[in-house]
């Protein structure tokens, strides 16, 4: 397929603006690649916000669209489908809880979780339904995922809030058992805390979590929306820390650029009855053929041996800019790694500076300034060695 490199701009004002974004209109993408409409390339560590596992247009994922299309879009939720019953039963054995609900997006994987443990406390906990959370924590942008979201901020925009998220400190046990009363039916956190700066559960944070749970007979819900399939190095984020959760949910890296969700649990917390939770394209077979494909990429021989070789490589290169600009090391798993600069906005400013140095001869660099002095790194998984080279090479030369 031969694609126009000089396009016209676009008109960009008839799109609502919710958010701070270059002037770049991007057309066209290939593995690590991405190209806007004025000829300009870019190699890309944010891919799609740590959505597109295999890069950007991957052959897999046009293969599993253009079949998939042709055999069945969606036959309704009232329904059955072949796709969402494999995909189903893929991610099950594959992450050893036992049911599964597709949605399509993160925020409505967490919001169908909160409901799951609302549900569980009613039939289960006498009408217990708080959920600890916590602070600087991320779930989404729906209402009662605000509400369980520890982002400044948050608790003010679109008042008055969903109650009964109280917020804990990360890595704090005492502050979660402080909030454990009578209501308290779950806990709910990121296994790495990705909008917040890429800030990790320690494993030993989590293995007491999941014994205080135990104890007290709470759920442990994972959000692994950031940290699922293969980001951190392993298939699930719970694997650092060798703990199992009883929900967990899915997201962004599931569908490799397409919108598809997943709330997974164990059998003994499935408790929705009929009519008590759905959404019009929840399992469409489309979305459902495109994480199949996903999953099969992820899961082949080598694929996560090469993420953990690509992920040293792209430690070792930063943890040297860090050391020269004094930072501290490099925090992460996998291929979610993040880069303290020294100075205000440092990261904000150099972000702009790589996407702004490219021209028709030099490619840009596209890297998300997660914080205003921290970097954050999350290329695709399968990502070349000579890629991850040229990145490093670009970033080491602005910030020089
Ligand atoms: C991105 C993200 C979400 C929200 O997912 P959407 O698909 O944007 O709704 C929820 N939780 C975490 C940890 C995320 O990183």
């Amino acid at each position: 397929m031969t694609l126009a490199l000089h396009t016209p701009p676009p008109k960009l004002d008839a799109l609502m603006n919710v958010a701070r974004r270059p002037d770049a209109v991007f057309t066209h993408g290939h593995g690590s690649w991405l190209h806007d409409s004025q000829g300009r390339r870019y190699l890309d560590l944010v891919q799609g916000w740590a959505v597109n596992t295999l890069g950007h247009a991957p052959p897999q994922i046009a293969a599993a669209l253009a079949a998939q299309s042709q055999r069945l879009l969606q036959p309704g939720p009232g329904f059955f489908n072949d796709r969402a019953a494999e995909l189903a039963s893929r991610l099950a054995a594959l992450s050893g809880l036992d049911r599964v609900f597709f949605t399509s997006s993160g925020a409505e994987a967490n919001e169908g979780a909160i409901k799951l443990a609302r549900k569980f406390g009613q039939v289960h906990r006498g009408g217990a339904h708080e959920i600890v959370t916590f602070e600087n924590a991320f779930h989404g942008r729906t209402l009662a995922t605000m509400s369980a979201s520890g982002k400044p901020g948050f608790d003010r925009l679109f008042a008055p809030q969903v109650p009964g998220f109280p917020k804990a400190r990360l890595n704090d046990l005492d502050s979660v058992r402080a909030l454990i009363g009578p209501q308290t039916v779950a806990v709910m956190l990121e296994p790495i805390q990705g909008e917040a700066g890429v800030i990790e559960a320690t494993p030993g944070f989590m293995q007491a979590l999941r014994a205080l749970c135990d104890e007290r007979g709470l759920l442990l819900i994972l959000d692994e929306v950031q940290t699922g399939v293969g980001r951190t190095g392993t298939l699930w984020g719970f694997e650092a820390a060798g703990v199992k959760p009883d929900v967990m949910t899915l997201g962004k890296g599931l569908g490799g650029g397409v919108p598809i969700g997943a709330l997974l649990a164990r059998e003994a917390v499935c408790c929705f009855e009929p009519g008590d939770q759905g959404g019009t394209y929840c399992g469409n077979p489309l979305m459902c053929a495109v994480a199949l494909a996903v999953l099969d990429a992820v899961t082949g021989a080598g694929f996560l041996d090469a993420v953990a070789a690509r992920s040293a490589q792209l430690r070792e290169g930063l943890d040297a800019i860090a050391r020269r600009l004094g930072s501290p090391p490099v925090v992460g798993r996998g291929l979610l790694l993040a880069l303290e600069l020294p100075g205000d906005d440092a990261a904000t400013r150099l972000a702009s500076t790589l996407i702004a140095r490219a021209d028709e001869a030099e490619p840009g660099l596209l890297v998300n300034a997660v914080r205003p002095r921290r970097l954050r790194f999350m290329p695709a998984l399968n990502v070349e060695a000579a890629e991850l080279a040229s990145a490093l090479a670009m970033l080491d030369a602005a910030v020089s």
